[in-house]
């Protein structure tokens, strides 16, 4: 705790001096310190500040005096107030130089308790009034300094406000509750045509289309500024309100925003167009998806006819990769054409688990032509189906993208029947050619027969020899002019020139052809119930009819390998007549009896397969019929029947 007590320094070098004035002082008010010496005093005067110092003037080394004037040469201590208690003996000069030193007081000793009391109280309190003065002044001092501060910094502020008000582009108008302009800022020249001073005094809302009443405080707001000729433009208004000394003064920043209305504006078109622009690339879009989506439709619908026209199609199509010989696809007319019961039985194979082995090396060159980029023509060769049929095809080979991968997309034409045409056509060139012929040798064998006969016959007159010798050779010769006869016949240009033909005769010869090969196959040839058909006639082109009963017969022949019985039996059915040819062959598995007479249906090495159908469309076009009954292993029977005159 401060010490709030006043110091008194006590200066005397006599110790029951010190005690006294001690006494005479001593009040809870007072803190007395007493100093021995001159320089003892000295010390405490550097040590504590006091309100008064009472001093002895006659000390040994330093005196009162010379202590005193130490005192007041220093200048924080120069104002202490000095008592000197001095003996009544002193000289007028010496007081007079105790004055000069910086006395301020006299006390005669004997000291005057009393007077000491109020003269040391007297001074303390000046001491205080002093103080307190002193720490006003301070005070006061402070309080300058800090109210010059303060108002340093006023200015500063104002000086950078005015610089701000001056220099903003933003008009900044001052006005007070009565909407009185108080002051305003140069811009409002530029932006209103008013000088600022013009405006001073005038109601705040000539600057307004709008009144300012409605505008609310601390926000900004868009609103329509006028200018002195009048005329309107766009504004931002910010309105804020405070109070100085007990009235409301309004500060209203107004802001000219034409350009950025513009460029708004602009903008806005702007955006306005690219809008419409991109409603119209959308539109266009939008479009272009529905158009997509058509084609897509029409993409999936022309691949599901595509689709259909390759499963469907009259070929057979065989897709294969180029890395690979492996079937990846075959349409559902390959799947019949090698006889296969499904697709997946296909699919996987390798494309020469179906191509001839004699046509392999002839395929992979074609492949290695293709891969190679060269252009290969369809061409033909052999494919074995899965139930080992052999059937003949035409190749045509197009490259292709088939599911991501080089492929071969392999059009097949089933040429099998054109291959048996072409080669009946080639047989019936050659028959034609043989017709031909031997329509020349039999006229060439007729001429030698005719004399070799005569000369026989004059040989019997000549020799009339026993034996029949001559007989027999008579009777071969004419055996040998009858077929030599029929061959002329059957050679003959065809006239299909319906006659009436007599059976029988027909039969007749037909058996006379025949008796040659099948002698040579040791078959015998025999007519029963001939007299059926004595004198029958029928009404038909002798020639064709014929061609039916050789090419039965043959057949019947051809079935009986190792020799065998042909009975031919005749019989009569009202207008019509029963032929029938039976054999002894090996007869046909009934299974396959429905496809006997189908084109090219054959079982024979160079068979044709087309005897059969040939006939059978001969006897109907007689109006006649045409059977085939066959028992495996036991033999056929082949009936005609054929409607007579
Ligand atoms: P091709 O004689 O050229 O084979 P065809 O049409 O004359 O042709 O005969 C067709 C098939 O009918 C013969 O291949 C044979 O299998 C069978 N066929 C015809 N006639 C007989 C028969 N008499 N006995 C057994 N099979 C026969
Ligand atoms: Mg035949």
């Amino acid at each position: 705790m401060e010490d709030r007590r006043v110091n008194i320094l006590l200066v005397d070098d006599r110790p029951e001096n010190l005690l006294a004035l001690k006494a005479v002082l001593d009040s809870p008010e007072y803190c007395l310190i007493q100093a021995n010496s001159g320089m003892e005093a000295l010390k405490w005067v550097l040590k504590k500040k006091f309100a008064v110092i009472l001093m002895d003037v006659q000390m040994p080394t330093l005196n009162g005096f010379e202590t005193a004037k130490m005192i007041r040469e220093r200048e924080k201590t120069k104002d202490v107030p000095i008592i000197f208690i001095t003996a009544l003996s002193q000289t007028i000069e010496n007081i007079l130089y105790g004055y000069s030193v910086g006395a301020i007081d006299y006390i005669l000793k004997p000291v005057d308790p009393i007077i000491l009391k109020c003269k040391v109280d007297a001074f303390v309190s000046m001491y205080l009034h002093k103080k307190k003065v002193i720490e006003q002044s301070e005070l006061i001092s402070k309080r300058t300094k800090e109210l010059e501060a303060v108002s340093i910094e006023l200015r500063k502020k104002e000086a950078m406000a005015r610089a701000v008000g001056e220099t903003s582009i933003d008009t900044i108008v001052f006005f007070n509750e009565e909407g009185e302009i108080l002051s305003v800022n140069p811009a409002v020249t530029m932006m209103f045509g008013y000088l600022s001073n013009e405006l001073i005094g005038e109601r705040v809302d000539v600057l307004f289309e709008f009144s300012i009443d409605n505008i609310p405080r601390r926000a900004n707001v868009d609103t329509v500024g006028l200018k002195k000729d009048n005329t309107a433009f766009p504004i931002e208004v910010h309105l804020a309100d405070a109070e100085v000394e007990n009235e409301k003064i309004y500060v209203c920043t107004i802001r000219d925003i034409t350009e950025r209305k513009q460029h708004f504006a602009q903008l806005e078109s702007l955006v306005v167009e690219r809008t419409k622009e991109l409603y119209k690339i959308n539109k266009d879009l939008q479009r272009e998806i529905e158009e997509k989506k058509a084609t897509l439709n029409q993409l999936y619908e022309s691949e599901e006819k595509y689709r259909l026209l390759v499963e469907k199609a009259p070929e057979t199509i065989i897709v294969r990769k180029v890395k690979s010989d492996k079937i990846t696809f075959i349409n559902e007319t390959g799947v019949e054409l090698l006889k296969a019961n499904s697709k997946e039985e296909i699919v996987g194979m390798s494309i020469y688990d179906i191509i001839h082995p004699s046509y392999h090396e002839r395929a992979k060159k074609v492949y290695k032509e293709i891969e190679a980029g060269l252009p290969v023509l369809p061409y033909e060769e052999k494919f074995v189906c899965l139930n080992g049929d052999i059937i003949d095809i035409q190749v045509k080979i197009i490259p292709f993208v088939y599911g991501g991968e080089e492929s071969l997309h392999i059009v097949i034409r089933d040429i099998t029947e054109i291959k048996r045409n072409q080669e009946f056509i080639q047989q019936s060139e050659k028959l034609n050619v043989v017709g031909e012929l031997a329509a020349g040798i039999a006229h060439e064998i007729r001429n030698p027969l005719t004399s070799l006969k005569g000369f026989t016959q004059l040989l019997n007159h000549q020799f009339s020899t026993e034996s029949d010798y001559v007989e027999i050779m008579i009777s071969e010769i004419e055996r040998i002019n009858t077929i030599v006869g029929e061959l002329l016949l059957l050679a003959k240009p065809t006239e299909d020139e319906f006659k009436q033909v007599c059976l029988e005769e027909l039969l007749e010869n037909v058996r006379m052809l025949m008796s040659a090969q099948a002698n040579l196959h040791g078959v015998v040839i025999n007519h029963i119930n001939q007299q059926t058909i004595h004198n029958l006639f029928f009404n038909g082109v002798e020639n064709k009819i014929k061609q039916v009963f050789i090419n039965i017969i043959k057949n019947a022949i051809e079935a009986m390998g190792n020799g065998g019985k042909i009975t031919l039996e005749t019989t009569r059915l009202d207008s019509k007549v029963l032929i029938a040819f039976h054999d002894t062959g090996a007869g046909i598995p009934a299974h396959l009896l429905h496809k006997i007479g189908n084109p090219f249906y054959t079982t024979k090495e160079k068979g044709t397969g087309l005897g059969l159908m040939i006939s059978k469309s001969i006897i109907e076009s007689h109006d006649g019929e045409l059977r085939i009954n066959s028992i495996e292993g036991k033999g056929t029977t082949v009936e005609v029947i054929l409607p007579v005159c």
